[in-house]
């Protein structure tokens, strides 16, 4: 087959590993990105700088590109619509739209009866005084959120009138669910019931940032089957193309509710790059390109350390790894606090 050329509209970390993983198929990366100092530009093989309204810029890189996909989901939908009048975007702009919007997310789960968090949608401040029901609860803004972003813990009305929210976005209030644990479940779907789904894996977050995963999560057999038993619905009901990740939550009764869905690679399968025999990035970029899917083999049990700020710190000190460890630098030219700056793999 002649050379693939992979358009990829964002440039952080999953960008990096998205190249990462065309490269060893022989797959050109070019990533367009609104941040000039994107860390993929040291893993891709062509970088574009542009804003994703700048239409100049976009038929730059349209022209460059055979397919295009998307490592993050906060992109407007008119530009990956109009993006995909010319030239494939895979998973669809419309699955994107879906996603990118918290209460149009949640109710698409619901609508296929599968259980999420309480929640109600708030427009104005006046809204939030019915609320009781939905507290303590997390009040979220409904686009544009990551890594906490947008979140803010409201334990009584009270707490709501002293934060200073600005209300002209939409926001929707989440019921805080008593959690025991958090899994993942990550699929990479390549057509109609075609697919390869990783088993769950058990995340821990700090500060509503994930610091750590590893497989086997420990839980029961029944949350298992229905944590992956419910992505695969999902996949399927969207049409979807590519890797998705689901996001549960289990609660102290062993309840199990679909917290979000990324419509992308994830962090928490960073460890699929050492512990499988195809990792997310590879399957996705399989799946997007037309390619083979190949039946995934499980190497071995992992976890996987976020290094979150300062804590890359050590680890780019000629830190000695031990030979079951994999260290990851993001090489993001700027320490920020709660910046996700690399992590590392451990093989158990
Ligand atoms: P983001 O889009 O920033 O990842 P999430 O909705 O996944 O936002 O929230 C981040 C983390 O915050 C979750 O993984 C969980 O630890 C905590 N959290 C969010 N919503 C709830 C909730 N309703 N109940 C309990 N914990 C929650
Ligand atoms: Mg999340």
């Amino acid at each position: 087959m002649s050379q693939i050329n992979l358009g990829i509209i964002g440039g952080g970390q999953l960008g990096s590993m998205l190249s990462m993983a065309a490269k060893k198929l022989n797959i050109k990366t070019i990533i367009y990105s609104d941040d000039n100092e994107a860390p993929a530009q040291n893993f891709c093989d062509q970088f574009i700088f542009g804003e994703y309204f700048n239409k100049n810029r976009i038929m730059e890189f349209i022209n460059k590109v055979d397919v295009i996909t998307y490592e993050f989901e906060n992109i407007p939908y008119e530009t990956l619509n109009e993006m995909n009048k010319l030239k494939p975007v895979l998973p669809k702009p419309s699955v994107n739209r879906l996603i990118q919007h918290r209460l149009a997310e949640k109710d698409f789960i619901n609508k296929l009866n599968i259980r999420t968090t309480r929640y109600i949608s708030i427009e104005k401040k006046s809204d939030i005084n019915t609320l009781e029901d939905f507290l303590p609860g997390i009040l979220k803004t409904t686009t544009m959120g990551y890594d906490g972003k947008g979140q803010y813990p409201i334990k009584t009305i009270n707490d709501l009138n002293s934060l200073n929210i600005d209300f002209s976005k939409g926001y929707i209030l989440e019921k805080l669910v008593k959690l025991k644990k958090e899994i993942s479940v990550i699929i990479t779907r390549f057509g109609n019931k075609s697919f390869e789904i990783y088993e769950p894996i058990e995340n821990t977050h700090e500060e509503q940032i994930l610091k750590h995963s590893k497989i086997p999560a420990e839980i029961d057999k029944k949350i298992q089957d229905q944590s992956k038993e419910w992505a695969i619905s999902l996949a399927e009901e969207l049409k979807y193309i590519g890797t998705l990740c689901v996001e549960f939550f289990i609660d102290r009764n062993e309840n199990l509710y679909v917290n979000e869905i990324a419509p992308r690679v994830h962090n928490s399968g960073h460890l699929t790059i050492n512990a499988f025999n195809i990792s997310q990035f590879e399957n996705h970029i399989r799946a997007v390109c037309s390619l083979k899917k190949i039946p995934l083999k499980k190497i071995s049990n992992a976890k996987m350390i976020n290094l979150i700020g300062d804590q890359i710190l050590p680890y780019r000190e000629n830190f000695k790894l031990n030979n079951n460890e994999f260290f990851f630098d993001y090489l993001k030219k700027e320490i920020k606090e709660k910046r996700k700056m690399g992590h590392i793999t451990t093989l158990i």
